[in-house]
């Protein structure tokens, strides 16, 4: 059987292409999809369609456009076991979790869709008492949802249900590294009666495709999850169009752990959350802060609750995680840890490549002895491999905790109820989860500090990146 040719998704027709763009499985290594090497064309036919067909789209009702969120919630549902199975396999991501993420995408719309009834502007007492000040809130236009290779599904709903529902029209680019269960789901929208121009999705390279469909004069905003770097050259490249721009980029969250915490919990915590997809997620523990009462013991049960992890095939029952997502990343991580070895890191565990059949695998690392200055302490691994220093003095801890160019999320783990309510007033992060790994709701707000980004998505606050203001002053 050939390998699947997928199409563009512009102005409600599925368009095929000439160019194409491989797609790998990473952990059996075969080409699994070729999807369209989109560029300036594409934009351009992909912003036009959604320009056009946004001021109609506005104009529904909230609750109408909201009916067509709820399609998508169900055509997931109905679709829900292929759609976890692609991305399995464009990923390398376990099996359960690839499900998760399926269906948490399934009940994001449907969270959204919620929001038809509740979004609202306001009244503003006026300083004339014959006059009513109202402050309306209207779409933005024509947003660009640019995408990450690590939570692909997921992400896209993050962009498309939020500006769909308070009236914006969407161009979606998924990563070229992982775009088939995108560009699977735009199949399935091009079933339904969406009105054409909408939703469209267009597959290509950021440097080409990304960048056209930021410089071009018909997109009003540009949500991009993904990297810093890329994240710079979307603010250079929308500079002159004065353009919005809403930025989730990388994190390097720590986890603090007090004398007094439970240390299972916490253990737990910090190796569900620095091993799930094979360290590749931006809000989780990328260093570990703790006590020195406790330092030895916590290094040893995370030591054994390392090496207890399973590597293998994503689709195997017990399976941790697998391969990393390509072996660019395995390069990135192998790197950085060499790195840090020879600047005086010691291996707890790991360090090294993992022989856990085809596919890019790095072992599950610890590394102690390590400078809060260093690199691997400073910068995004975004790879199966915790630092871990110790620490005596709360101030200092604090302070080395926000030493950091990120500031996506953090989390603590103690028992004691004045240290969460100190460390809250402490931490500059967007985020900071308490006894838990890091995970966020839908109803939150993820949104980071300093290099982690600009804006943020979910709940009230996501919903309202989407829309701009506008005050009407009437005397009567
Ligand atoms: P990336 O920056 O390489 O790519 C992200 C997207 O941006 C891709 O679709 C890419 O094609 C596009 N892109 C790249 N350069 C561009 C340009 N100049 N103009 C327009 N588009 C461009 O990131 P990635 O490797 O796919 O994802 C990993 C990174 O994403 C990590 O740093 C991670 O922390 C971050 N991330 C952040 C969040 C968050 O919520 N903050 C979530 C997931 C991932």
């Amino acid at each position: 059987m050939g390998v699947k040719q997928y199409s563009n998704f512009i102005n409600g027709q599925l368009v095929g292409a000439t160019e194409f763009i491989e797609v790998e499985n990473p952990y059996t290594n075969e080409i699994i999809g070729l999807v369209p090497r989109g560029g300036e064309a594409e934009a351009d036919q992909a912003l036009t369609a959604a320009k056009a067909a946004q001021p109609a789209w506005a104009k529904l009702a909230a609750a109408t456009r909201a009916d067509y969120l709820k399609q998508f919630a169900q055509v997931i549902r109905e679709n829900r076991v292929e759609l976890a199975q692609l991305l399995m396999h464009e990923q390398a991501k376990v099996a359960p979790l690839a499900q998760v993420e399926i269906d948490v995408t399934a009940t994001y719309f449907d969270y959204y869709a919620g929001w038809a009834r509740v979004y609202e502007g306001e009244i503003i007492n006026s300083d004339d008492p014959k006059e009513n000040i109202f402050l309306f809130q209207k779409p933005i236009g024509v947003a660009v949802g640019i995408c990450p290779w690590n939570f692909p599904f997921f992400v896209m709903a993050r962009k498309v249900a939020p500006s769909l529902l308070v009236g914006c029209t969407t161009v979606i680019k998924p990563s070229s590294t992982v775009p088939l269960t995108n560009m699977r789901f735009a199949e399935l929208v091009a079933g339904l009666d969406l009105p054409a121009g909408v939703l469209n999705f267009v597959t290509g390279g950021g440097g080409t495709l990304g960048n056209a469909l930021v410089r071009h004069p018909a997109s009003d905003m540009v949500s991009l999850t993904g990297s810093v770097e890329a994240g710079v050259e979307i603010i250079k490249n929308s500079a002159e169009k004065i353009m919005k721009t809403s930025l989730e980029l990388g994190g390097k969250a720590p986890a603090i752990v007090f004398p007094d915490a439970d240390l299972d919990l916490a253990v737990k915590g910090v190796m569900d959350s620095r091993l799930i997809f094979s360290g590749q997620v931006c809000n989780c523990a990328e260093r570990a802060y703790v006590h020195a009462d406790i330092y030895d013991e916590f290094v040893s049960r995370l030591k054994a609750a390392f090496e207890a992890a399973q590597l293998g095939d994503p689709a195997d029952a017990g399976v941790t995680y697998s391969s990393q997502v390509d072996k660019a990343q395995l390069d990135k991580i192998s790197a950085m840890v060499d790195r840090a070895k020879a600047a005086g890191a010691e291996v707890v565990t790991g360090g090294g490549l993992h022989d856990a059949g085809t596919g890019y695998f790095y072992a599950p690392t610890i590394l102690t002895g390590v400078e809060q200055s260093s690199e691997i302490v400073q910068k995004e691994v975004f790879g199966p491999v915790l630092p871990v220093i110790k620490w005596d003095d709360y101030d200092t801890v604090m302070a080395m905790a926000n030493d950091c160019e990120y500031g996506l999320t953090s989390s603590i783990f103690t028992r004691n109820v004045g240290t969460v309510m100190q460390a809250q007033k402490d931490l500059n992060f967007g985020e900071t989860y308490v006894n838990r790994e890091h995970f966020e709701g839908i109803q939150g707000f993820h949104a980071g500090w300093r290099k982690s980004g600009i804006g943020g998505a979910d709940g009230k606050h996501g919903l309202y990146e989407y829309l701009q203001s506008q005050v009407m002053y009437i005397r009567y």
